[in-house]
């Protein structure tokens, strides 16, 4: 994630507040919970110099998370997560190796970093990255990180606006695509076209809560959506700074707030069904999700 401070306060401040509450309801064992697979997890350096492995592995417990899609700046992070619990973690490959690089995607080196990393093949995807302008997608770097991501059936997690995003669509369609905060500021109009557009294409809705249920109520642009496209979504909590692992239970439960208010079947779809066909079944600490 980057950028939108005001949005990141307000979410934050909603999350506070949840995650009082649920610290206040002990009764609320996790396997009661709707089980999660949380698509957007970051264990970067601020994060594993702060909690261990074991601690991480707790929040998501507790938070009755039973998979999650993990990425890190740098690597490692993901790979410390990982080796602690391959059950749950599923490892996605972060071309940052300092730091969020905003011109990685010019940059030889990375994507030889890149492909060298893959080379552990333990990794289910690629991202999450960032492209903030269309001929940000049209390099030759990007073209050759397309080419490895078709080549081991791996899926792209790309924070993106709409252009960038069919520019990498339009050099393959045959690439598997997660769009981060299903494009953070696009409404539910243009995920509907790029869903209808592009069969393989998922969305991850972390950020994007507040926009879903305004005022706690059920956006109806967005309800149809997901009555529509059921397969296409996923959830997440992006925990790109520590604050956000601060607070991890109440963003998991903010989801939940609007998957309460779906059809049991699509609410389930969304919360977890949709990234078990993607990345697999798991789970461990008490929370399981069959296949
Ligand atoms: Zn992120």
């Amino acid at each position: 994630m980057m950028g939108g401070a005001v949005k990141t306060l307000s979410v934050g401040l909603l999350a506070v507040a949840l995650a009082a509450m649920a610290l206040s309801a002990p009764a609320v064992a996790a396997e009661k919970m709707l089980p999660i697979f949380d698509t957007h997890v970051h264990y970067s350096r601020e994060a594993w110099e702060s909690y261990s492995p074991r601690v991480i592995l707790d929040k998501l417990t507790a938070a009755g998370v039973a998979r999650a899609l993990v990425s890190s700046t740098p690597d490692d992070g993901t790979l410390k997560l990982y080796r602690e619990d391959k059950e749950r973690i599923v490892p996605i490959l972060r071309p940052y190796r300092g730091r969020v690089d905003i011109g990685w995607f010019r940059d030889r080196g990375v994507i030889d970093y890149v492909a060298g990393r893959l080379g552990r093949g333990v990794y289910r995807g690629i991202g999450e990255f960032h492209l903030l302008y269309e001929s940000d997608a049209r390099t030759p770097e990007i073209r050759r990180l397309i080419r490895m991501a078709v080549a081991r059936d791996i899926i792209l997690h790309v924070h993106s606006g709409a252009r960038p995003l069919r520019a990498l669509f339009a050099i393959e369609p045959k690439l598997k695509i997660l769009w981060a905060h299903a494009g953070m500021a696009a409404p539910p109009g243009m995920i509907r076209r790029l869903l209808e557009r592009y069969p393989q294409l998922w969305t991850e809705l972390s950020f994007r809560a507040e926009d879903i249920v305004p005022d706690g109520r059920l956006d109806p642009a967005w309800r149809q959506l997901f009555l529509d496209h059921p397969g296409r979504f996923m959830v997440g909590t992006d925990t790109y700074i520590n604050g956000r692992w601060e607070i991890y239970s109440g963003l998991v439960e903010e989801h939940r707030r609007w998957l309460a208010l779906l059809p049991r079947k699509v609410a389930k779809a969304i919360a977890h069904g949709n990234a078990v066909k993607l990345f697999g079944a798991g789970g461990r600490g008490g929370v399981w999700i069959s296949p």
